[in-house]
């Protein structure tokens, strides 16, 4: 069998979709129609958020199956993903980056640090929680989240 039919012959495989999400999405997320653009702000993590979202958009855990892209600026964004306390030299920036990103829009606080500082409670750098900086929709607790968790809370998000 020639590879090109063999490709057209199985389609696309890929691991059945796990039950949707418990729990109410944020009420503007009716106005996104099942469809959503993230950017991501790293407000001062240790990184290892990050590698869980990045993780989240990978062939295995495929949070864009679920209707939720990356884009890298918040001018194309729905949904700002916020990592880390907020240290002082980054709450101006994520101020600006939220202001900069078209309404109806969401902040959703990933990991501990960005809920609560986690960690860097009390850190001279920390300015405080993502919540003391810019308002928050939604929030994924751990240290770090899984990434099915952070796919949960946008699909929460999208409906999907
Ligand atoms: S929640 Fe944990 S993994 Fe995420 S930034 Fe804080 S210390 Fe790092």
């Amino acid at each position: 069998m020639g590879l090109l039919r063999k490709i057209r012959t199985t389609g696309r495989v890929a691991e059945p979709a796990p039950p949707r999400p418990e729990g109410e999405a944020p009420p503007q997320a009716r106005e996104f129609g099942g469809s959503v653009q993230v950017r991501c702000v790293d407000a001062g993590s240790c990184n290892g958020c990050e590698i869980e979202i990045a993780a989240a958009f990978n062939p295995v855990y495929d949070a864009e199956r679920y209707g939720a892209r990356l884009v890298a600026s918040p001018r194309h964004a729905d949904v700002a993903l916020v990592t880390g306390p907020v240290t002082r030299n980054m709450a101006e920036p994520l101020r600006r980056t939220v202001a900069a990103m078209a309404e109806p829009r969401l902040v959703v606080a990933v990991g501990d640090c960005a809920i609560n500082c986690g960690e860097f409670a009390g850190g001279y750098g920390v300015e405080g929680a993502v919540s003391d900086v810019v308002p928050v929709d939604l929030a994924v607790p751990g240290c770090p989240p899984e990434p099915e968790a952070i796919v949960a809370a946008l699909r929460r998000v999208t409906g999907r």
